[in-house]
């Protein structure tokens, strides 16, 4: 059973290790805080490691020592579940940086009271940088926003990982209201439209023309009217299989050690909900869904026997009906 609050980080000769990593908004930290992560790390031998959403991660640690570990930090975790919002990643702006054209500071700091481990359809990150610079990054993030002389530009669908794809441009030069408004809009159809599929997969399967036509109707209609300007595709109840990633796998037929994952949600979706019981909420990552069953269990620490048996009961009584 994973420690409430714990990522599991590595097995080594039948050991487990667990990380802790709070929520550190827009990775503003003050010295009393950065006093606790050090004596935590300290008391129980863990090794601090920044981390790319402007964390500090505690890595090495013991599953006994969890509980008593946050209630020493007396801070809470940065993520709640796999498919959520799960970082604002903010640059310095106007506060602290002599290139700073808007104060990406609060804007970011407003996104991630608003949005963080807010539930999505996939994982979604948000970048905000104060300049076209785009020190954090936002141009690979779901929703990348960047302040330019005249405002603010709102990006859409980028990502880095196994399948980087740049953000494309939905809008220019827009105010500190309206880019809050428009984010709303964009976050509202993405939730109401999509399958568990990361932004950019959406757009790229609605097509980029669509859902710049919906999503700004939708905000040009103002705060109240947030449904779509013409009805989205039906969409489909389970993502589609990766390339290449099909294993033949039928209704009727028992999931195996070597059944794709993909190809085990798109056969029986009613079998997300204990793959995600078991720790594996990545459903929405082409990589993790491309592997096979015992690859993925063996990442997460799985016993892929209790797994298959798990999922083989939900699947084939379905079937069975
Ligand atoms: S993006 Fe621009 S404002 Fe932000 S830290 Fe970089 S140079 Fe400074």
């Amino acid at each position: 059973m994973l420690p409430k609050g714990a990522n599991l980080q590595k097995i080594r000769n039948g050991t487990r290790t667990y990380a802790v990593t709070p929520h550190l908004p827009g990775g503003f930290v003050k010295p009393e805080v950065l006093e606790k992560y050090a004596h935590v790390a300290r008391e129980y031998g863990g090794t601090l490691k920044l981390t790319s959403a402007q964390r500090i991660m505690i890595t090495g640690l013991k599953a006994e020592d969890i509980d008593n570990i946050w209630a020493e930090l007396g801070m809470q975790p940065a993520m709640g579940f796999a498919n959520c919002v799960r970082s604002v990643k903010i640059c310095p702006g106007i506060a602290f940086c002599k290139r700073g054209k808007q104060d990406s500071v609060k804007l970011g700091l407003e996104l991630d009271r608003r949005y963080i481990k807010k539930e999505m359809p996939s994982r979604l990150k948000i970048g905000v940088s104060g300049c076209p610079n785009s020190c954090s990054e936002a141009i690979i993030k779901d929703i990348g926003v960047i302040g330019t002389d005249e405002g603010w530009d709102v990006y859409v669908g980028g990502s880095a990982g196994a399948h980087p794809r740049l953000a494309d441009k939905l809008i220019a030069g827009l105010d500190y209201d309206d880019t809050l408004r428009l984010i709303d809009t964009i976050v509202a159809y993405y939730k109401k439209h999509a399958d568990i599929e990361r932004l950019g997969q959406f757009i790229d399967r609605i097509g980029l023309e669509k859902f710049r036509a919906d999503v700004l109707a939708a905000f040009a209609a103002g705060p109240a009217a947030p449904a779509p300007a013409a009805p989205a595709p039906a969409p489909a109840s389970v993502p589609t299989a990766p390339a290449g990633g099909e294993t033949g796998l039928k209704a009727g037929d028992a999931i195996a050690a070597d059944s794709i994952i993909a190809d085990i949600i798109r056969v029986y979706p009613e079998t997300i909900p204990v793959l995600r019981g078991f720790g594996m909420g990545c459903l929405g990552c082409p990589s993790a869904t491309g592997e096979a069953l015992e690859k993925a269990a063996g990442i997460h620490g799985l016993e892929v026997r209790e797994l298959i048996t798990a999922l083989n009961k939900v699947a084939l009584k379905e079937e069975q009906q």
